[in-house]
Order: structure tokens, then C-alpha cells, then sequence
């Protein structure tokens, strides 16, 4: 930001749009160095990898959660994290110990940010040991496992959310708030396009027991989840189209491309791509019967850029694990929900939809959801 006149002339203009999370005082208290005062999420990391690491960078700037503890396989990565982070001893853990959180009175809640195909045993441990869970997209491998995490986050009483990152991003959440206020008109039309070329074909992405699936899994989520709160609907039927040009990296298992499409009860379609083997995709677009969005990029780490039928869209670019994590904070604490949820429900209703997304391609038919 090149003035702090600059700063707070975009942040008038975007406070008229966003939900409380981004409130003007609110920002503006964290911008002038005034001691927060409420109370403050104490998460422990687990899965130290390349995701762990930005979330603990971007939770340096959260006012209202702290990064206090870590669950690795790696004693290395917690050497170094304790020192970078200044993390106690007694707060670092292992895959085989971490169910000890539970006697740990330091922590709130664990991040679960380990491959797919691990995240339904670790949650259900974590609730168990009583603490919030916070888990990374997708939220498990099938609707299946989903629904045994609600179900074991509700025995346990304790919170689960989904790293939904896009639902606290300034332009993302300015979208939404146009459509609901009806800005679009009837919005009929959503197209959603996720893909990236996949390297090392050794790892962990293009391994279907600890992935789950392929693109589909990891970056097609993006669009199956974008087109729920762009359109403002739940899908009720999908057809899909499966291609796979390289069956060595891309086994049985693991999608490459899939191309599907969604019916949503107002009469909207949705018409999306997911694929390991194209660059420069990551783009939304959403048409109404009174204007349209366009978001390129609109699910990157950002900024976040587009436009819509009344302009570009300027909110401030904020880191967005940063603010996630104080918008989860905020949820826990204060009960202030983000403008599309990020639940475990809302994690599960994207399962569905990659379970019956996968049976149409295999299947060649409609499935209704
Ligand atoms: P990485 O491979 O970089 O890190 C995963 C970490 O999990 C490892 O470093 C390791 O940490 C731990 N781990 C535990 N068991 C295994 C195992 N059997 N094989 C490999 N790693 C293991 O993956 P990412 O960080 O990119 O992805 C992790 C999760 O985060 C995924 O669910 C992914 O979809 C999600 N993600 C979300 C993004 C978002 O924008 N919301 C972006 C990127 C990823 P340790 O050594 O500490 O045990």
C-alpha cells in the first residue's frame, strides 16, 4: 500500500460491502498496532508441509488466533518450527501420540493439513481428544468418511470447519454480497475452470489412497464449492466427461481431466473443467439476467482480480490464510458466521458432489444428487 490515506480510502470503500469480519475498526485496530483485547484461538498445526507452512506464515498476522503447537512425522521440520515460532516443547507432538492434546489445556484447536486420504482418521481423533477441528480441503476422500467426521465432531461437541479460504476473501465475499442482494438478477449461468500442470509424479497427489482422486480431489473442488456460492444453490443433478491422455502419472484412480456439469432447482447449469495437465486456469465467471462476474484469478493465493457488470472489483488484497483464520477464530468464539459457510456440512455437500461427479464419468449417465 503506497500511503495510509491510499489505505483507508480502499478500505471505506470495500467496508460498505464486507460482512463484520472485515469491519472497518476491526481492520483499522489491527493496522494501528491497538492491543487486542478479546480472546484468541490457540491452534496446533498438523502436517508440516508446503499448505503448514503458508498457514503458519499468514497466521503471524492474526490478531485474534496464534499458532501455538505442532503434529509432525518429522522431528526436523520441528526443531525448526519450535524455533521459527517459538512453539514449547510440551505443545509438538506425533502422528502416534497426538491423542495426549486432549490433557493439554494450551491448545483450542488442531489444523489438519495432511493428505486427503488421512484427514477423516486424524479429525476423528482430534474430536475425540476434544479439541476444535479445523481441516483442510477436501475435508476426506468420500461423502462417506465426511459424514463419520459431523458425526464424531458432534459426539465430541466441538467444532469442524473446512479450510475454505476463498470464503473470507474481500472480492470473493463482495461477489456473494451482489448476488445476494439480487445485483445479478436471476443468476443462470456459472462457468468454473481449476487446473495445473502436475509435477513429481511420486508424490503424495498422484497416490490414490493417500489422494483420494486426482484433480478432481485437489483442484476441481475449487469449482464444484465456487459454483455453490456463486450461484447460491445446492446442485441437483451432474453429468461428467472423463479424458486421461497419460495413464503411467495419472493411474487408476486418479483423474486428470474431468470436465461436468451441474442442474440447479432455479433452472442455473454450471459447466466446469478440473485438470493435472493444463496451466493458466483458474477462472470464474457468473452470468445473470441483469450483469455478471469474472474472477481470473479467483481462487489463487492472490490478489484476487476481476470485474463485474459495474467494474472492477477493489476490495484489498489481505493475506487469505490470515484472514481465515481470524474469521475462524471469530466463528468460534463470537458465533459470526462468514458469508458462505465453512462447516463440515459445507465440506460434505462438496463430497456428495465429487462422489456422484466420479460415478457420471465412470458411468457415462446423469446422477441426481
Ligand atoms: P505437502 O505434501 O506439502 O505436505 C503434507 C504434509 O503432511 C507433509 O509434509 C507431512 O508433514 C504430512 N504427512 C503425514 N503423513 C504423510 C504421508 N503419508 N505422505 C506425505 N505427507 C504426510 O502437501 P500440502 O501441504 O500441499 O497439502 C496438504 C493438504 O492441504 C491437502 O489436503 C491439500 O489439499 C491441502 N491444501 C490446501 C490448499 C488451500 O489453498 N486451501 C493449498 C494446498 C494444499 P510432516 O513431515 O510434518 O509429518
Amino acid at each position: 500500500m503506497s500511503s495510509r490515506r491510499e489505505f483507508l480510502e480502499k478500505l471505506t470503500v470495500s467496508a460498505v460491502s464486507l460482512p463484520i469480519l472485515y469491519s472497518p475498526a476491526s481492520v483499522l485496530a489491527a493496522c494501528d498496532g491497538q492491543p487486542y483485547k478479546g480472546p484468541v484461538l490457540r491452534v496446533a498445526i498438523m502436517g508440516l508441509g508446503s499448505y503448514g507452512n503458508r498457514v503458519a506464515r499468514g497466521m503471524e498476522s492474526c490478531k485474534r488466533a496464534k499458532l501455538v503447537g505442532v503434529i509432525s512425522g518429522t522431528p526436523s521440520k520441528v526443531i525448526d518450527w519450535r524455533k521459527k515460532y517459538d512453539i514449547p516443547e510440551k505443545n509438538c507432538y506425533n502422528y502416534k501420540n497426538f491423542d495426549q492434546v486432549k490433557n493439554n489445556p494450551d491448545i483450542d484447536a488442531v489444523y489438519v493439513i495432511t493428505p486427503n486420504g488421512l484427514h477423516c482418521e486424524q479429525a476423528i481423533r482430534v474430536a475425540k481428544a476434544g479439541k476444535h477441528v479445523i481441516c483442510e480441503k477436501p475435508m476426506a476422500i468420500n461423502a462417506e468418511e465426511g459424514e463419520r467426521m459431523v458425526k464424531a465432531c458432534k459426539a465430541a461437541g466441538v467444532k469442524l470447519l473446512v479450510g475454505y479460504r476463498m470464503h473470507f476473501e474481500p472480492k470473493t465475499v463482495e461477489v456473494i454480497r451482489m448476488r445476494k442482494a439480487g445485483e445479478f438478477g436471476k443468476t443462470k449461468f456459472f462457468q468454473g475452470q481449476s487446473g495445473f500442470v502436475i509435477g513429481d509424479p511420486t508424490q503424495w497427489r498422484l497416490n490414490p489412497k493417500l489422494s483420494g482422486g486426482g484433480a478432481m480431489m485437489d483442484i476441481g473442488v475449487y469449482s464444484i464449492n465456487g459454483s455453490r456460492y456463486m450461484l447460491g444453490e445446492e446442485p441437483i443433478w451432474v453429468t461428467a466427461q472423463e479424458v486421461k491422455t497419460d495413464s503411467v502419472k495419472f493411474k487408476e484412480g486418479i483423474d486428470e481431466t474431468i470436465t461436468f456439469q451441474m442442474g440447479f432447482p432455479s433452472g442455473a447449469i454450471a459447466s466446469c473443467l478440473s485438470t493435472y495437465a493444463m496451466n493458466n486456469l483458474d477462472r470464474f465467471f457468473l452470468n445473470g439476467e441483469k450483469g455478471f462476474a469474472e474472477m481470473q484469478p479467483s481462487t489463487g493465493y492472490g490478489p484476487i482480480e476481476g470485474r463485474t457488470h459495474k467494474g472492477k472489483l477493489t476490495q484489498p488484497h489481505i493475506t487469505h490464510q490470515t484472514l481465515q483464520m481470524d474469521g475462524m477464530a471469530q466463528l468460534i468464539f463470537e458465533g459470526v458466521q462468514p458469508i458462505a459457510p465453512v462447516d463440515g456440512e459445507e465440506g460434505l455437500k462438496d463430497l456428495k458432489i465429487i462422489d456422484a461427479i466420479f460415478l457420471a464419468a465412470k458411468t457415462g449417465k446423469k446422477v441426481e444428487l
